[in-house]
């Protein structure tokens, strides 16, 4: 890599060859079998839906993820950043089925075996295609370990699972309340239910006792249950309805005699304080229903209409005609006695926004609490920790409140229940199995499986170690489990990030991970998150075509601290993404001027090694820029540790901007051209530093930094930056001295500048200046530095003293220090005064109708508050300004 660096930087030309180049390596591949002790640091990534295409989210998730990754691999771990895709049963089920319906068919015209083939040609065609767009955005996973959540291994590992937590008790069959998506036909744990606030209504309705004697009122939002009524409760201290208790409802429109049953769950406040009980049709009901041993009336057919079970006019009416047929014949018989406006939450399907309808069902179940307990003690016995810390509570709030976990689906895309049932009557035999059945173990007779699949998430918890190997025993699981740290989106808190530790902990006795940081989303200007259907998205990959990765990479983490949100304008990519395009740029040139001017053998600056640069032969700011650099280390480090990726980002944006470019190399750039002494010295403090700076930025930027660090003259034709040593941070460099005097070196520069920005100095002219003093550090500090100072400041004299003049700019630099730019000579004084006194008289003419305006009672007594205070502002403003001015003219001497 010897042929001179292009002088525009193109992220396009370098980054998918780069990448190439690092797996051919297989730099991101760990061996769990390689001698050495090398440490393992373990990153599970999220595994995506395998039909998901990248979006902004995953952009900033993988993003932090390869980050930690990358500062990890360079600290000599041996990382491993494991890489998979999910199942998604519901998600992906749902695609195939839009592409059948654009065919004219459904799932059930195909059959289940044709419809699961289906779906295995999709995946198999469009699959996996994010994978290949993480490659895009620089993510060093390793690949080569890549797992999908239906392989055979991990298909094995969830039926081993299953079957323990079966004979351990922990899942069992039941009939129970579970949320039931109408559209999509199945089970939806209570996790998939996303609840949302709608506008409803609140039916009172008049039940009539049977004997004639009056009537109950009972409201509810869903009056269609109440054809699945078989009780009414009232709270057995209610003194309104003791004496009711035991007696009967005669149930409109169905015409069943109901019982009123005293339950200690009903709330005396809600309502007339009695209720009705459909324990078909909703868990609290379903509670009541099993402690006064009442009929379930399942008055609802799998997509939402009227069963058989109630009377005939409404059978197969959808459930919200049916609700307005029930109201309006409550109303036609008089027993409506009021509705009302009832803003309520309703749970959602996750996957199709359709609303849930509660449902009565056998299902498969997890029985949970035994599983949180270990993960809550985990915790609280700090082997666990959040960041942010808060997120903490979030995970003790869920596990202490926590039910039982729905995991079967009535989907054919997924893992299939590992269960079968003998239908012989003398026999009737239930078999649990790890391997499949084909005859009932009990009396040989033939059996069927369950229909159902597993919920998808009942795979992704156990992905920390089904991904390495287990139910075997292999050696990746005996290296990287337990893994290290858990990046997730706080979305899938429950879902996901709870239910590993679950499993880590009841299968494998230790958590997964021990950090779990928890980002913040990627949101637009209007603070809404970006998605599909608001069509507020930014492609990644857009992005990446027009700004390259590492600028995609540095605007994310720069943009972003813990805990917090990244806004971004879809609308402008240029305002959210042009910081890390210019960082780039800034890198490449100043990396183009270094590297070439480091031919011939550098210096080193320590070591053994002869020719070593003493510490007598560095100037005020080769030490200055060590220094520097060395704070630079242990910030940036501090910071990657703690999960602060923006402040790592900024120091080191600020020591290669700033520090680096503006200053180091301006400082150098004589002794590099032989103007000066200390050519070689120059060259060793730039080569050294520049290398620092490149590997504290390659984490966050992979590529820039790779291209340049490997120019470095002598550099090993193989040797990459992805797996070289983490700069350590070095004692001996701490030199609190030269970061004081360099810092006055700065100050004085930028004063004098400042001068003559606001004296109208022109560029090409140069001045004088005068230092007050000719003595202690300050004036020691400025005159070793006096031709960087001369040379930046475009002096054409740098004096220490007292100075007789009196045109000029003055300043004081932080340690006290008087500085005086005379002007005399520098600029036309007299078209300096004259213009400054045109500015002050435009000014004054200002101030005088601003002060008129608001001497006007009439404005002021009528204008709002805030704009009568806004023209205040403006004036005090105009009048500060004119003082500034005023005082200026008189520095100037001016008439
Ligand atoms: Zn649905
Ligand atoms: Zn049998």
């Amino acid at each position: 890599m010897t042929e001179p660096l292009v002088p525009q930087y193109n992220p396009a030309s370098i980054e998918s060859q780069l990448y190439q180049w690092w797996t051919e390596r297989g730099l991101f591949s760990p061996d769990s079998q390689a001698p050495g002790s090398d440490k393992p640091y373990v990153i599970m990534m999220p595994p995506p839906n395998v039909t998901a295409v990248l979006h902004m989210g995953h952009g900033l998730n993988n993003t932090i993820q390869d980050v930690l990754i990358r500062f990890e691999r360079m600290r000599g771990r041996r990382a491993l950043w494991l890489p998979g895709t999910d199942h998604a049963g519901i998600a992906t089920q749902n695609v195939v089925e839009r592409l059948l319906a654009q065919e004219g068919h459904t799932r059930f015209d195909l059959g289940r075996d044709a419809f699961v083939e289906r779906v295995w040609a999709f995946v198999r065609e469009t699959g996996s295609v994010i994978l290949e767009q993480l490659k895009a955005i620089g993510s060093s996973a390793d690949w080569a370990r890549t797992y999908f959540t239906l392989d055979e291994g991990l298909s094995r590992a969830v039926r081993e699972a299953f079957i323990r937590l079966y004979e351990e008790g922990l899942v069992y069959r039941g009939n129970y309340i579970i949320n039931w998506c109408p559209r999509c036909l199945t089970a939806l744990s209570n996790e998939e239910v996303e609840k949302e606030e709608v506008d409803g209504h609140l039916w009172h309705l008049k039940y009539p006792l049977a004997d004639g004697s009056g009537h109950l009122t009972v409201a509810t939002s869903r009056p269609e249950t109440m054809l699945g009524d078989t009780a009414v409760a009232v709270h057995p201290d209610d003194e309104r309805y003791r004496h009711l208790i035991g007696q009967e409802i005669q149930l409109p429109l169905v015409e069943r005699r109901i019982p009123i049953v005293a339950d200690p769950a009903v709330d005396p406040s809600f309502g007339s304080g009695a209720v009705k009980v459909t324990p078909a049709h909703d868990p609290a009901d379903f509670e009541i229903g099993r402690r006064h041993a009442l009929l379930s009336v399942d008055i609802m057919t799998p997509e939402a209409r009227i069963s058989l079970a109630a009377p005939e006019r409404f059978q197969g009416l959808d459930r919200y005609d049916a609700r307005r047929r029930v109201v309006a014949e409550f109303e036609a018989a008089g027993l409506l006695e009021r509705t009302e406006d009832h803003r309520h939450a309703v749970g959602h399907c996750y996957r199709c926004g359709t609303v849930i309808e509660p449902r009565l069902s056998d299902q498969w179940f997890v029985r949970m609490e035994p599983l949180a307990r270990p993960a809550l003690q985990a915790y609280r016995e700090g082997r666990l920790r959040f960041v942010p810390e808060r997120r903490g509570d979030d995970y003790v709030a869920w596990l202490e409140g926590i039910r039982d976990w729905c995991i079967s689906r009535q989907l054919w895309w997924g893992h299939r229940i590992p269960v079968w049932y003998c239908d012989a009557p003398e026999c009737g035999l239930t078999s649990v199995s790890r391997s499949d059945l084909d005859a009932c173990p009990g009396c040989g007779g033939p059996v069927r499986q369950d229909e159902d699949v597993l919920d998808t998430w009942f795979s992704s918890w156990l992905v920390p170690f089904s991904s390495l190997g287990w139910p075997n025993r292999t050696p990746d699981l005996a290296t990287f489990y337990p893994g290290h740290t858990l990046v997730s989106a706080p979305d899938i808190l429950f879902f996901w990030v709870a239910r590993m530790i679950m499993a880590g902990l009841h299968f494998i006795g230790e958590v997964p991970y021990t950090d779990i940081y928890l980002h913040g989303v990627v949101r637009d200007t209007q603070h809404r998150r970006m998605s599909k259907s608001l069509g507020n998205g930014i492609d990644p990959l857009e992005v990446v075509e027009r700004y390259g990765a590492d600028a995609l990479r540095y605007s994310l983490v720069s943009g972003m601290s813990v805990g917090t949100d990244v806004i971004l304008d879809p609308n402008d990519l240029e305002s959210s993404f042009a910081a890390g395009r210019n960082f780039s740029n800034k890198l490449w040139n100043a990396g183009r001027f270094i590297l070439s001017n480091l031919a011939g053998p550098t210096r080193p600056l320590g070591g053994p090694n002869s020719g070593v640069v003493r510490r007598k032969e560095l100037t005020l700011a080769d030490r200055w820029i060590i220094a520097r650099c060395n704070a630079t280390v242990a910030e940036a480090t501090e910071a990657y540790q703690r999960f602060r990726l923006n402040d790592a980002a900024t120091a080191i944006y600020h020591f290669i901007w700033s520090d680096l470019a503006d200053w180091y190399i301006e400082q150098v750039k004589p002794r590099l051209y032989g103007d000066m002494p200390g050519g070689d010295v120059a060259r060793a403090v730039a080569a050294q530093t520049f290398d620092v700076a490149l590997r504290l930025l390659h984490p966050i930027m992979p590529f820039i930094t790779e291209a340049l660090w490997r120019r470095f003259p002598g550099r090993p034709g193989d040797a990459s930056i992805s797996v070289a040593p983490w700069p350590a941070p070095d004692s001996r460099a701490v030199d609190s001295e030269a970061l004081k005097e360099f810092g006055l070196v700065q100050e004085l520069v930028s004063a004098i500048r400042t001068i003559r920005a606001e004296y109208g100095v022109q560029p090409g002219q140069v001045v004088r200046t005068v230092v007050a003093g000719d003595h202690g550090v300050t004036a020691a500090a400025l005159k070793q530095e006096r031709p960087t100072v001369m040379r930046l400041a475009k002096l054409s004299e740098l004096s220490f003293g007292e100075s007789r003049e009196r045109v000029g700019g003055h300043a004081v630099l932080s340690d006290g220090t008087a500085v005086f730019v005379p002007l005399g000579e520098a600029i036309d004084v007299g078209r300096e005064c004259s213009r400054l006194g045109s500015e002050v008289d435009r000014l004054a003419r200002l101030v005088e109708s601003q002060e008129k305006k608001l001497g006007n009672q009439q404005f002021v007594s009528r204008a709002p508050s805030d704009v009568v205070e806004r023209e205040r502002q403006k004036l005090t403003t105009w009048q500060e300004q004119r003082e500034v001015l005023v005082k200026k003219r008189e520095l100037l001497g001016c008439s």
